[in-house]
Protein backbone atom coordinates (compact mmCIF):
# COMPACT_ATOMS: atom_id res chain seq x y z
CA UNK A 1 0.00 0.00 0.00
CA UNK A 2 1.09 3.36 -1.19
CA UNK A 3 0.28 6.25 1.37
CA UNK A 4 1.40 8.96 -1.07
CA UNK A 5 -0.95 8.87 -3.56
CA UNK A 6 -0.29 11.08 -7.40
CA UNK A 7 -3.68 12.47 -8.87
CA UNK A 8 -2.74 12.90 -12.80
CA UNK A 9 -5.27 14.29 -15.17
CA UNK A 10 -5.84 16.83 -17.69
CA UNK A 11 -7.70 17.06 -21.02
CA UNK A 12 -8.39 15.14 -23.39
CA UNK A 13 -5.27 14.37 -25.72
CA UNK A 14 -3.26 16.32 -23.53
CA UNK A 15 -1.18 13.83 -23.07
CA UNK A 16 -2.41 11.64 -20.00
CA UNK A 17 -1.12 8.49 -21.02
CA UNK A 18 2.30 9.59 -22.45
CA UNK A 19 2.78 10.92 -19.15
CA UNK A 20 2.20 8.17 -17.37
CA UNK A 21 3.35 5.44 -18.72
CA UNK A 22 6.67 7.47 -18.04
CA UNK A 23 6.48 7.32 -14.33
CA UNK A 24 5.42 3.58 -15.20
CA UNK A 25 8.51 2.92 -16.94
CA UNK A 26 10.34 4.53 -13.30
CA UNK A 27 8.86 2.17 -11.34
CA UNK A 28 5.59 3.67 -10.28
CA UNK A 29 2.30 1.43 -9.78
CA UNK A 30 -0.37 3.57 -12.26
CA UNK A 31 -3.74 2.84 -11.93
CA UNK A 32 -6.73 3.75 -14.60
CA UNK A 33 -9.76 5.62 -13.78
CA UNK A 34 -10.86 4.55 -17.04
CA UNK A 35 -10.38 0.61 -16.31
CA UNK A 36 -12.24 1.30 -13.56
CA UNK A 37 -15.22 3.17 -15.12
CA UNK A 38 -15.44 -0.30 -17.43
CA UNK A 39 -14.92 -2.74 -14.20
CA UNK A 40 -17.52 -1.59 -12.02
CA UNK A 41 -19.42 -2.13 -15.54
CA UNK A 42 -18.73 -5.74 -15.97
CA UNK A 43 -21.06 -8.77 -16.42
CA UNK A 44 -22.19 -9.62 -13.02
CA UNK A 45 -21.65 -6.46 -11.30
CA UNK A 46 -24.16 -5.07 -9.00
CA UNK A 47 -24.63 -1.17 -11.06
CA UNK A 48 -26.28 -3.87 -13.82
CA UNK A 49 -28.91 -4.69 -12.26
CA UNK A 50 -29.93 -0.96 -11.38
CA UNK A 51 -29.44 -0.07 -14.92
CA UNK A 52 -31.66 -3.03 -16.29
CA UNK A 53 -34.20 -1.69 -13.38
CA UNK A 54 -33.72 2.07 -13.66
CA UNK A 55 -33.51 2.45 -17.59
CA UNK A 56 -34.83 -0.86 -18.92
CA UNK A 57 -33.69 -4.29 -19.51
CA UNK A 58 -33.06 -3.19 -22.83
CA UNK A 59 -29.71 -2.11 -21.72
CA UNK A 60 -28.32 -5.51 -21.11
CA UNK A 61 -27.86 -8.14 -23.69
CA UNK A 62 -29.20 -11.51 -23.58
CA UNK A 63 -25.91 -12.77 -22.09
CA UNK A 64 -25.91 -10.51 -19.28
CA UNK A 65 -23.35 -7.37 -20.46
CA UNK A 66 -23.95 -3.92 -20.79
CA UNK A 67 -25.11 -2.71 -23.89
CA UNK A 68 -22.62 0.15 -23.83
CA UNK A 69 -23.16 1.95 -26.93
CA UNK A 70 -27.18 2.20 -26.17
CA UNK A 71 -25.75 3.22 -22.67
CA UNK A 72 -23.94 5.88 -24.33
CA UNK A 73 -26.91 6.61 -26.63
CA UNK A 74 -29.22 7.09 -23.81
CA UNK A 75 -27.26 9.38 -21.38
CA UNK A 76 -25.77 11.45 -23.66
CA UNK A 77 -29.36 12.72 -25.05
CA UNK A 78 -30.88 12.65 -21.62
CA UNK A 79 -28.87 15.13 -19.06
CA UNK A 80 -30.82 13.39 -15.65
CA UNK A 81 -29.94 10.09 -16.79
CA UNK A 82 -26.09 11.17 -17.14
CA UNK A 83 -26.27 12.66 -13.30
CA UNK A 84 -28.32 9.75 -12.55
CA UNK A 85 -25.80 7.03 -13.38
CA UNK A 86 -22.73 8.95 -12.68
CA UNK A 87 -24.20 9.09 -9.20
CA UNK A 88 -24.49 5.03 -9.30
CA UNK A 89 -21.05 4.90 -10.34
CA UNK A 90 -18.88 7.36 -9.03
CA UNK A 91 -18.41 5.45 -5.67
CA UNK A 92 -18.56 2.34 -7.02
CA UNK A 93 -14.91 3.49 -8.76
CA UNK A 94 -14.06 5.36 -6.33
CA UNK A 95 -13.88 1.92 -4.05
CA UNK A 96 -12.41 0.24 -7.15
CA UNK A 97 -9.53 2.37 -7.09
CA UNK A 98 -9.03 2.69 -3.28
CA UNK A 99 -8.80 -1.04 -3.86
CA UNK A 100 -6.21 -0.58 -6.81
CA UNK A 101 -4.46 1.82 -4.59
CA UNK A 102 -4.07 -0.98 -1.33
CA UNK A 103 -2.53 -2.93 -3.70
CA UNK A 104 0.10 -0.58 -4.74
CA UNK A 105 3.44 -1.25 -3.72
CA UNK A 106 5.58 1.15 -5.49
CA UNK A 107 6.96 4.01 -3.10
CA UNK A 108 4.19 6.33 -4.20
CA UNK A 109 1.18 5.47 -6.43
CA UNK A 110 -0.11 7.39 -9.48
CA UNK A 111 -4.18 7.76 -10.35
CA UNK A 112 -4.78 8.87 -14.24
CA UNK A 113 -8.46 9.91 -14.16
CA UNK A 114 -9.14 13.04 -16.83
CA UNK A 115 -12.19 13.93 -14.72
CA UNK A 116 -10.23 13.80 -11.27
CA UNK A 117 -11.41 17.17 -10.63
CA UNK A 118 -15.33 16.37 -11.60
CA UNK A 119 -15.53 13.50 -9.54
CA UNK A 120 -13.88 14.39 -6.63
CA UNK A 121 -11.45 11.56 -6.35
CA UNK A 122 -8.48 14.61 -6.32
CA UNK A 123 -9.34 14.62 -2.50
CA UNK A 124 -7.76 11.13 -2.24
CA UNK A 125 -4.64 12.44 -3.46
CA UNK A 126 -1.38 14.16 -1.49
CA UNK A 127 -0.52 15.91 -4.99
CA UNK A 128 -2.45 16.78 -8.18
CA UNK A 129 -0.57 16.84 -11.34
CA UNK A 130 -2.08 18.44 -14.68
CA UNK A 131 -0.61 17.81 -17.99
CA UNK A 132 -1.76 20.87 -20.17
CA UNK A 133 -1.87 21.34 -23.74
CA UNK A 134 -3.36 24.30 -26.03
CA UNK A 135 -6.63 23.28 -27.11
CA UNK A 136 -5.51 23.43 -30.59
CA UNK A 137 -3.07 20.77 -29.93
CA UNK A 138 -5.34 18.31 -27.90
CA UNK A 139 -7.82 18.71 -30.70
CA UNK A 140 -5.12 18.12 -33.41
CA UNK A 141 -3.62 14.86 -31.61
CA UNK A 142 -7.17 13.49 -30.58
CA UNK A 143 -8.37 13.38 -34.43
CA UNK A 144 -5.43 12.34 -35.53
CA UNK A 145 -5.46 9.36 -32.72
CA UNK A 146 -8.88 8.32 -32.88
CA UNK A 147 -10.12 9.71 -36.60
CA UNK A 148 -12.48 11.81 -34.98
CA UNK A 149 -14.42 14.87 -36.55
CA UNK A 150 -13.75 18.20 -34.74
CA UNK A 151 -17.74 18.78 -33.97
CA UNK A 152 -17.19 15.25 -31.61
CA UNK A 153 -13.97 16.09 -29.86
CA UNK A 154 -14.71 19.83 -29.23
CA UNK A 155 -17.84 18.26 -27.50
CA UNK A 156 -15.89 16.10 -25.12
CA UNK A 157 -13.71 19.23 -24.48
CA UNK A 158 -17.16 21.27 -24.09
CA UNK A 159 -18.59 18.60 -21.20
CA UNK A 160 -14.56 18.52 -19.65
CA UNK A 161 -13.31 20.87 -16.67
CA UNK A 162 -11.99 24.27 -18.27
CA UNK A 163 -8.18 24.56 -18.80
CA UNK A 164 -8.30 27.41 -16.06
CA UNK A 165 -9.95 25.07 -13.18
CA UNK A 166 -8.22 22.37 -13.76
CA UNK A 167 -4.98 24.36 -13.82
CA UNK A 168 -6.42 26.23 -10.58
CA UNK A 169 -6.30 22.37 -8.58
CA UNK A 170 -2.61 21.42 -9.91
CA UNK A 171 0.09 21.73 -7.58
CA UNK A 172 2.12 20.82 -10.71
CA UNK A 173 2.29 21.29 -14.03
CA UNK A 174 3.41 19.65 -17.10
CA UNK A 175 3.42 21.52 -19.86
CA UNK A 176 2.64 19.10 -22.64
CA UNK A 177 3.86 21.02 -26.10
CA UNK A 178 6.83 20.09 -27.51
CA UNK A 179 7.76 16.46 -28.51
CA UNK A 180 6.97 13.35 -26.67
CA UNK A 181 10.49 12.82 -25.55
CA UNK A 182 10.66 16.20 -23.96
CA UNK A 183 8.67 14.69 -21.81
CA UNK A 184 11.78 12.88 -19.95
CA UNK A 185 13.00 15.44 -18.12
CA UNK A 186 10.04 16.90 -16.18
CA UNK A 187 9.12 13.19 -15.86
CA UNK A 188 12.40 12.66 -14.06
CA UNK A 189 12.33 16.01 -12.30
CA UNK A 190 8.50 15.22 -10.57
CA UNK A 191 9.63 11.36 -9.78
CA UNK A 192 12.51 12.65 -7.84
CA UNK A 193 10.37 15.35 -5.98
CA UNK A 194 7.85 12.94 -5.60
CA UNK A 195 9.54 10.13 -3.90
CA UNK A 196 11.37 12.96 -1.36
CA UNK A 197 7.47 13.93 -0.26
CA UNK A 198 6.71 10.32 -0.28
CA UNK A 199 9.70 9.70 2.30
CA UNK A 200 8.73 11.98 4.44
P1 LIG B 1 -7.32 10.75 -23.62
O1 LIG B 1 -7.86 11.68 -22.60
O2 LIG B 1 -8.06 10.86 -24.90
O3 LIG B 1 -7.15 9.35 -23.13
P2 LIG B 1 -4.52 11.40 -23.18
O4 LIG B 1 -4.53 12.65 -22.38
O5 LIG B 1 -4.19 10.11 -22.48
O6 LIG B 1 -5.83 11.27 -24.03
P3 LIG B 1 -2.44 10.63 -25.02
O7 LIG B 1 -3.17 9.42 -25.49
O8 LIG B 1 -1.25 10.45 -24.16
O9 LIG B 1 -3.45 11.65 -24.34
O10 LIG B 1 -2.01 11.53 -26.26
C1 LIG B 1 -2.92 11.76 -27.34
C2 LIG B 1 -2.23 11.45 -28.66
O11 LIG B 1 -1.23 12.43 -28.90
C3 LIG B 1 -1.52 10.10 -28.68
O12 LIG B 1 -1.60 9.56 -29.96
C4 LIG B 1 -0.07 10.47 -28.32
O13 LIG B 1 0.86 9.57 -28.84
C5 LIG B 1 0.06 11.85 -28.96
N1 LIG B 1 0.97 12.74 -28.21
C6 LIG B 1 0.92 13.03 -26.90
N2 LIG B 1 1.89 13.90 -26.57
C7 LIG B 1 2.55 14.18 -27.71
C8 LIG B 1 3.67 15.03 -28.04
N3 LIG B 1 4.29 15.76 -27.11
N4 LIG B 1 4.08 15.04 -29.31
C9 LIG B 1 3.45 14.30 -30.26
N5 LIG B 1 2.40 13.51 -30.04
C10 LIG B 1 1.95 13.44 -28.78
Amino acid sequence: MSDFVVGLTGGIGSGKTAVSERFQALGIDVVDADLGSRAVLDRGQPALEAIATHLGPDLLNENGCLNRAELRRRVFANAEERQWLEQLTRPLIGAWLQEQLRQASSPYAMVVNPLLIETGHHRICQRVLVIDALESTQLERTMRRDGNDEAQVRSIMAAQTSRQQRLAAADDVIVNDGTLGALDDPVRALHEKYLALAAK
